[in-house]
């Protein structure tokens, strides 16, 4: 059973065209955490990696400059659009990079991380591909 605020969430993402986890922030953290636990979405500390690049370069049989190379903010599904930055709630950017939306896993990733379904062509910068991905999606709001 949905609680007020999830229902309230719902609301605030249909009524903006945004994708729920944007909106419902247990929506968000368990989506996050999925991709962290299943995908190895990383690493927890930009500025503290411990060998997480090492392990990603092992994983994908490259170099650690080359998987450090392939991060969200490069990523196919990171939604950096400007309809989408107004979906977020607060300032997205910090010395490390900034935040976006992460259409493969539902959640408000970081351009400095990466993930093991990390796939090149991004990021999204125009609202209408941007609306497209959400159409595909179905605007991701059901959960
Ligand atoms: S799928 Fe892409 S944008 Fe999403 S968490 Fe993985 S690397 Fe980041």
């Amino acid at each position: 059973m949905k609680t007020l605020r999830q229902y309230i969430s719902l609301i605030e993402a249909a009524e903006s065209s945004c994708p729920l986890a944007t909106k419902d922030i247990a929506l968000n953290t368990k989506n996050r955490d999925f991709t962290q636990d299943k995908y190895n979405y990383g690493p927890l500390n930009v500025s503290e990696p411990g060998d997480y690049w090492e392990g990603v370069a092992e994983e994908w049989d490259t170099t650690v400059e080359a998987a450090k190379a392939s991060n969200c903010g490069n990523c196919v599904a990171f939604d950096i659009s400007p309809r989408m930055d107004k979906c977020m709630p607060g300032v997205t950017s910090d010395q490390d990079g900034r935040l976006g939306y992460c259409w493969m896993h539902h959640f408000k990733c970081h351009s400095a991380r990466t993930c093991h379904t990390w796939a090149k062509g991004g990021p999204i910068d125009k609202d209408e591909v941007s609306m497209e991905w959400g159409e595909r999606n179905e605007m991701a709001y059901a959960n």
